[in-house]
C-alpha cells in the first residue's frame, strides 16, 4: 500500500480560537489563537511528533483530534471520515479508535478503583456482552502486555509508583483497541530512568499491534527515540517538518536550533566548544501573535521582511519543510 492510501489521520487547516470576554456581559473582546491553520498527515504504523515550548498549541490540536475542544475551522479525517462534521452518535461509534495516553496518569485514572477494575470498565463499554470471567482474563491479559502483574492489578492508583501508572494508563487506552493513540507528554511526570522504559514500551507495543502514535513533547531527545517524522510549532504553527534523525542531524529553523541547543551534550570537550543559540525573551502571547514570522521578536537573525511577510513553509530538500525567509543564507543546509 502506498503512502497516501496509508494515512490514518489527516488534519487539513486546522484552527482553533478560543473567544476572550470581558465583563458580566462577557462582551468578546478577542481570541486566543491557540492553533493556526496547521496540517498534516499521520501514516498507519508510524509515529509523527509534536515538539515546541509549552502553550505552543501542541496539546490543544491533541484535544482538536478527540473533540475535547472545538475546531475553528479546518478538516480531521480519520480513515477518510471527517471527525469533525460526525453528529455525537456517529462519533460515539468511532471514539473508542482514537485513545489520548495523559501526562498526568494519577489525575487520569480513577482513585477509587483498583488498576484491574478500571481496565474492566473500558472493556464493558464496548456494547458486545462480556462475561465475568472474560473481563477479568482480558484485563489481566493487557496489564500483562504492558508489563505489570495480577497482583499490581489489585492496587489502587495511590499505591502504584508513576511509571506503574503510566502502564495502567497504557492498558486503559489498548482495553479499546485503538488504532491511532495520542500521546501527550507520556513521560515528562516521570524519572528519566523510568522514561526509557516507558518509550521502550510504547515502541515495543507499536511492533506488536501495529499502533499509530502521535507523540506530542517538549523534550527533542524523547521525540528522537520515538518519532519517524517531527513537526516543530511554535505560536499555534508548524515552522519545520523533518525525520527525527535530521532535526538533531540538519535543522533549519532557527527556534528548532535553538531548542536542539538547550539540550545539554554529555561529552565535555563538544559542550565547550558547541555553538548554541540563545532565545531571547518570552513566548509571545497568543492573543497579541506578532507580525510576519512569529518567532521574529526572539529570532537573533530577523531583518525587515520578517516583521512584515509570514514565511511560507517550503521544501528545503526531500521531505524537509522549513518556514523561514532566510534558511538558505544563514543556515547552512546540510545534506544528510
Ligand atoms: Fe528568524 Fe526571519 Fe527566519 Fe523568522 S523568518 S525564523 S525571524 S530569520
Amino acid at each position: 500500500m502506498d503512502a497516501q492510501n496509508n494515512i490514518i489521520l489527516s488534519v487539513q487547516g486546522l484552527k482553533v480560537h478560543f473567544p476572550l470576554t470581558k465583563g458580566i456581559a462577557k462582551k468578546q473582546i478577542g481570541y486566543v489563537r491557540a492553533v493556526e491553520n496547521i496540517s498534516f498527515d499521520v501514516e498507519r504504523g508510524k509515529t509523527v511528533g509534536i515538539v515546541g515550548e509549552s502553550g505552543c498549541g501542541k496539546t490543544t490540536t491533541g484535544k482538536a483530534i478527540l473533540r475535547m475542544v472545538k475546531a475553528t475551522e479546518g478538516s480531521i479525517y480519520l480513515n477518510g471520515q471527517n471527525l469533525l462534521t460526525m453528529t455525537p452518535r456517529e462519533h460515539d461509534q468511532i471514539k473508542r479508535k482514537v485513545q489520548m495516553i495523559f501526562q498526568d496518569p494519577y489525575g487520569s485514572l480513577d482513585p477509587r478503583q483498583k488498576a484491574s477494575s478500571i481496565i474492566r470498565e473500558i472493556l464493558r463499554e464496548d456494547g458486545a456482552h462480556h462475561t465475568a470471567k472474560e473481563l477479568d482474563d482480558e484485563a489481566l491479559r493487557l496489564l500483562t502486555m504492558v508489563g505489570l502483574s495480577e497482583e499490581i492489578g489489585e492496587r489502587y492508583p495511590h499505591e502504584m509508583s508513576g511509571g506503574q501508572r503510566q502502564r495502567v494508563g497504557i492498558a486503559r487506552a489498548l482495553a479499546c483497541n485503538p488504532e491511532l493513540i495520542i500521546c501527550d507528554e507520556p513521560v515528562s511526570a516521570l524519572d528519566v530512568s523510568i522514561q526509557a522504559q516507558i518509550i521502550n514500551l510504547l515502541t515495543r507495543l507499536q511492533k506488536e499491534l501495529g499502533l499509530t502514535y502521535l507523540f506530542i513533547a517538549h523534550d527533542l531527545a524523547v521525540v528522537r527515540h520515538i518519532a519517524d517524522t517531527v513537526y516543530v510549532m511554535y505560536l499555534g504553527q508548524f515552522v519545520e517538518k523533518m525525520s527525527s534523525d535530521e532535526m538533531f542531524s540538519s535543522p533549519l529553523h532557527p527556534y528548532t536550533k535553538a531548542l536542539l541547543s538547550a539540550i545539554p551534550v554529555v561529552d565535555c570537550e563538544v559542550e565547550k566548544t558547541r555553538k548554541r543559540i540563545e532565545l531571547s525573551g518570552e513566548v509571545p502571547s497568543p492573543i497579541n501573535c506578532p507580525s510576519g514570522c512569529p518567532f521574529h521578536p526572539r529570532c537573533p537573525y530577523a531583518t525587515d521582511i520578517c516583521r512584515e511577510k509570514m514565511p511560507d513553509r517550503e521544501v528545503a530538500f526531500g521531505d524537509h519543510e522549513v518556514a523561514c525567509h532566510h534558511y538558505k543564507e544563514l543556515l547552512p543546509v546540510k545534506q544528510p
